[in-house]
């Protein structure tokens, strides 16, 4: 409390002295947030701000509505419970509610600190529609795991974002943090409390807190120390588990990156979700500049839960290029309750996720079959989105409709984007230059402090390169255009073909051409919205087509099962015979079985590819 006295002084001298503006602090005292993750209540915990004294006579108390990186208004204003503003009696001062996010006290003058209960996103995600997304969102289950994304827990007075915060933290004392944030210098280790300190409001946000027991691995990778803490509901996994992927993903993503510049400390904060219980259900990452937020279901297997690190956690970690580094003004003086959005999500989701995926196969992680198999995904799902949709426009209205719906195509089609520039740069620099190199030179003019003007920067990559460049912006990311990716990739000698792969008779992997109409009796009938195989094309059925006999033995589900085991047996001489209804009207079919397999689209190597396309090819992939 002495402190506050010293604070109202010379809070009162400024004002006598017409400074005018509304002055509060001393000299950088921070505005003081105490959390106590110790006594949760009703799966709440209470959070007590204390703030300098204020000159004016109504201050407004925020919460942000979207925090940078997510593309989304999420309200976290509507977690906050009992708020309550005090004077330095402790009486309570007059308040009203402006906002879902915002409060507006009066006699701010008296003000001497915000009190209230925060309640956590994840264990309600399933009951609503347009949730937070896991990864931005926050856990407090007691005694095991706090997931402090800290914009859902520490508010900010308007003004003063720019002022430093302490952060105290009452914990139980098997839990230990994981965070990047920066410890209170002079503070005594102490196991029941955790002091850090943030230089502004912005550093509070992007230095998230995971409070779980410990189970976390710590590695050095040319430079950079990664610290991985991991949390496992049911002890499924340990960080120790995930190490060896991480280790040489991230190697990979270094050397990929070469002489940028990168951080030397980076945290990943793994959450594993329960699926059994109402748990986080929004699978995925978010980046900050030090360190990224994990989600993903525990009930994953090994494999899988690698491949998804090693796709999230690239992708999470190359935001260090874009936007951590290269951004736009609207990022860096990025506004929390009334954010103004940035043409380039091209850039920042599209070639982040590019190069997530290029630095794959350029380090040999995954092979060229794999490359084109991601991008070809990438061209089929980009057109489930509105493809003739100006890129910069839905960027820079993400926000509303009819434009936020798309935000998932910055991940398709913005990496489609990315890999036709590569593509433009190799050819017009003879496989010298491409889209690292571009952002490299972007980087050595712009950077964490040194924010681009939003307008400027496709007309600044143009003079950097090349026109056809400024022609494919023009068409294919402000235009409405949708972009002939055959143009593109015959350039590097590959083409999209149909071709023939081996499948199953009645099923294609795991996936059946069949299904039951329960509402009916239970036939057995074929699918209507899949690709047909060979089998079922030669013998001339059709989507629809109910099972009523087969090689003269009645057909439900009961008796097809001993058929279609019999069907791993069949060559393709073996004949069959099979009664269908069709639209009412039964019809017999028979034939040899044959070899079953379907038609899917893959890129290939064109036929008679030229040698120059193979070296450019070259030097985009391998380069
Ligand atoms: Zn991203």
């Amino acid at each position: 409390m002495k402190k506050n006295v010293l604070v109202i002084a010379i809070a009162l001298i400024l004002s006598a002295c017409g400074a005018g503006k509304a002055i509060v602090s001393v000299e950088n005292a921070p505005i003081v947030a105490a959390i106590d993750l110790v006594n949760v209540i009703d799966d709440r915990v209470q959070v007590d701000l204390n703030p300098g004294a204020f000159a004016t006579s109504t201050v407004i108390f925020s919460i942000p509505k979207t925090v940078p990186g997510t593309y989304s208004s999420d309200n976290y204003g509507q977690y906050i419970q009992d708020f309550k503003a005090l004077d330095y009696n402790g009486n309570p001062l007059p308040f009203t509610k402006i906002d879902e996010n915002s409060w507006s006290i009066s006699n701010g003058t008296q003000l001497n600190k915000v009190l209230y209960w925060v309640n956590d996103t994840y264990d309600t995600e399933n009951e609503i529609d347009d949730a937070v997304f896991s990864p931005a969102g926050t856990n407090i289950a007691a005694g095991s795991n706090f997931m402090l994304n800290l914009h859902g827990f520490v508010g900010y007075f308007d003004g003063f974002k720019e002022v430093p915060y302490s952060i105290l933290i009452k914990k139980p004392a098997d839990l230990i943090a994981t965070t990047t944030l920066s410890k209170e210098p002079n503070r005594k280790a102490d196991p029941l409390w955790d002091g850090f300190v943030a230089k502004r409001y912005f550093e509070v946000i992007d230095n998230p807190i995971m409070y779980a027991k410990p189970n976390t691995e710590t590695f050095e990778i040319n430079g950079i120390t990664v610290t991985l803490s991991l949390f496992s509901p049911n002890n499924v996994y340990k960080a120790a588990d995930l190490k060896e992927k991480m280790v040489s993903m991230m190697g990979a993503q270094k050397k990929f990156l070469g002489d940028v510049d990168s951080t030397k400390e980076y945290n990943i904060l793994l959450y594993l979700s329960d699926v059994n219980i109402p748990d986080a259900q929004g699978f995925g990452a978010l980046e900050h500049h030090t360190s990224t937020v994990v989600v993903l279901p525990e009930a994953m297997d090994v494999g899988r839960l690698e491949q998804a690190m090693v796709d999230v956690v690239s992708h999470e970690f190359f935001h260090i290029v874009t936007p951590l580094s290269v951004h736009s003004k609207e990022i860096q003086y990025f506004d929390f309750n009334d954010p103004k959005m940035s043409e380039h999500l091209w850039m920042y989701e599209g070639t982040t996720e590019y190069f997530a995926n290029l630095f794959q196969i350029q380090q040999g992680l995954i092979s060229e079959k794999d490359f084109y198999e991601r991008m070809l995904g990438k061209i089929t799902n980009s057109k489930f989105y509105d493809d003739s949709m100006s890129f910069t426009v839905m960027s820079k209205n993400i926000l509303e409709e009819p434009y936020e719906p798309n935000y998932a195509n910055v991940y398709e089609k913005g990496a489609l984007i990315n890999m036709c520039l590569d593509i433009i740069l190799r050819e017009k620099s003879n496989g010298e230059k491409g889209m690292l190199w571009l952002m490299k030179e972007l980087s050595k003019k712009y950077g964490t402090d040194i924010p681009f003007e939003d307008e400027a920067l496709l007309p600044e990559i143009v003079s950097m390169t090349y026109p056809e460049v400024d022609v494919f912006f023009k068409e294919h990311v402000i235009g409405t255009t949708p972009i002939d990716y055959d143009a593109f990739l015959v350039k590097v000698g590959l083409v999209i073909n149909d071709v023939e792969e081996p499948t199953g008779y009645f099923f294609d992997g795991q996936v059946p051409y069949m299904d039951v109409d329960v509402q009916n009796d239970s036939v057995v009938f074929i699918r209507e919205n899949i690709e047909l195989n060979s089998f079922f094309n030669d013998l001339k059925l059709k989507r629809g087509d109910i099972f009523r006999t087969i090689n003269e033995q009645q057909i439900n589900l009961e008796t097809l099962r001993p058929i279609i085991g019999e069907s791993f047996g069949w060559t393709p001489e073996t004949v069959i015979s099979m009664t269908i209804e069709r639209d009412g009207e039964m019809i017999s079919v028979s034939g040899p079985v044959g070899q079953p397999v379907k038609q899917v689209k893959k890129i290939v190597t064109l036929e008679g590819v030229t040698e120059e396309a193979v070296a450019l090819r070259n030097a985009w992939l391998k380069n």
